[in-house]
């Protein structure tokens, strides 16, 4: 037995002994546990070999439902490489130029974009167009239009269309969600969501505008955005937000670098967040109701989430975000399953409005109204 495997085990061992002492609460809703996952395969083409895509296709060898059948590069190093390690055929490598023929090859289900977010909006298209799903990473695109026409162009195309938000099927998290809606928290009051770590390389895509869309906001501030939409339960109404920059050659024009926004919802509740590419330690929500409060800490890095409620701490084993997520998307794709939480292209589009809405705070200092239902 490996040592993961070995590790994982331990903790589910440690984790079902705690259970019964520090928990009450029937387990019906703690999300996929990963143990019985059963149906077809996805077969999915990753598009985009990168960092996040290597953390992907890693985690997606311990999928049940969901397998690596091709790949899209603009590097045939990277095929060949990413093709002998993931058993991927030659006849399932693409290049850019070639990869509108995937329309035709009947090993592949689904596109996974994870290419640089300008790139996502031509790439998503070009999927739907092929007749096969599209999975898009986070933000789905750069600005609400081109999200818009994704939506538009997968809808005519009949495909589904799902965004990479995976911490919309992280158990801690669906823990929360599930017990705030049973009433644990009573009325919802306040949420923060601090999300940041300060960037490197100034040279990176990351902190170009033509590339990244912005900065902080689009890349690791939309965490707080969505966070702030799970976690309270509601879309929000308003918001309004301050930007600081301290670093302009870093961070130029158009690449934000710190943000803190804040909505207001219907219900009355108010949220508060900071977006920032230059702190670290910044990975934390707290939700807090009339009745109780929940904490996540860390809240949205690859893991071990950690979190408790007034009541108790949370104690889902950890597994790879990425595996989960694959293994629900290929249940949501195939057997037409509704998730907890949504994760289509609409609710991308939601958190693209609150961005542009947001840039419009900071560089009127008024604040925005929302309508995002
Ligand atoms: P990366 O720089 O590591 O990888 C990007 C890949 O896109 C590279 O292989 C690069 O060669 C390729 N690419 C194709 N066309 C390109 C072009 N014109 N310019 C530059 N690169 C090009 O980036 P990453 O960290 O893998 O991020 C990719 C996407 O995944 C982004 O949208 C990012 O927001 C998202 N992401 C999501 C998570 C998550 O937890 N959900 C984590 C990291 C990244």
């Amino acid at each position: 037995m490996n040592r993961s495997r070995r590790e994982f085990l331990q903790k589910l061992t440690m984790s079902s002994m705690v259970l019964p002492i520090v928990s009450t609460y029937t387990p019906q809703w703690y999300g996929p546990l990963h143990t019985d996952v059963q149906g077809p395969v996805l077969r999915v083409a990753l598009m985009g070999l990168g960092g996040y895509a290597q953390r992907v296709a890693d985690a997606m060898k311990d999928c049940k439902r969901a397998k690596v059948t091709g790949l899209v590069s603009g590097t045939p190093a990277k095929l060949k490489e990413w093709g002998s390690k993931y058993n991927v055929p030659e006849r399932n490598r693409y290049s850019y130029e070639t990869f509108d023929d995937i329309k035709n090859n009947p090993d592949i289900d689904a596109v996974y974009v994870i290419t640089p977010n300008a790139l996502h909006h031509d790439n998503v298209i070009r999927a739907a167009r092929a007749g096969k799903h599209v999975i898009c990473e986070k933000p789905m695109a750069v600005s609400v239009q081109e999200g818009q026409e994704m939506v538009d162009a997968c809808a005519a195309a009949g495909v589904q269309l799902l965004i990479g938000y995976r911490m919309r099927f992280e158990p801690n998290t669906l823990e929360i969600v599930n017990r705030r809606n049973a009433g644990e928290f009573g009325k919802i009051n306040f949420f923060q969501g601090q999300c940041g770590f300060k960037i490197g390389d100034p040279n990176q895509w990351r902190l170009n505008k033509e590339l990244a869309g912005g900065g902080a906001l689009f890349d690791i501030g939309i965490y707080a955005i969505n966070g702030t939409r799970y976690m309270v339960g509601e879309e929000p109404v308003w918001v309004t937000a301050q930007e600081t920059k301290t670093d302009p050659t870093k961070f130029k024009e158009g690449v934000d670098e710190t943000i803190q926004f804040q909505l207001g919802f219907a219900s009355g509740a108010v949220a508060s967040c900071l977006s920032t590419y230059n702190m670290n330690y910044l990975d934390r929500f707290y939700l807090n109701g009339d009745k109780g409060f929940a904490e996540l800490w860390p809240s949205t890095g690859y893991g071990p989430i950690k979190g408790r409620t007034h009541q108790q701490p949370l104690n889902h084993p950890h597994i790879a975000h990425q595996t989960i997520q694959m293994d629900e998307m290929a249940a949501i794709i195939l057997d037409g399953k509704k998730p907890v939480l949504p994760v289509d292209g609409t609710t991308g589009l939601q958190d693209l409005k609150i961005i542009e809405a947001i840039y419009r705070a900071c560089a009127t200092g008024a604040r925005q109204e929302l309508k995002l239902v």
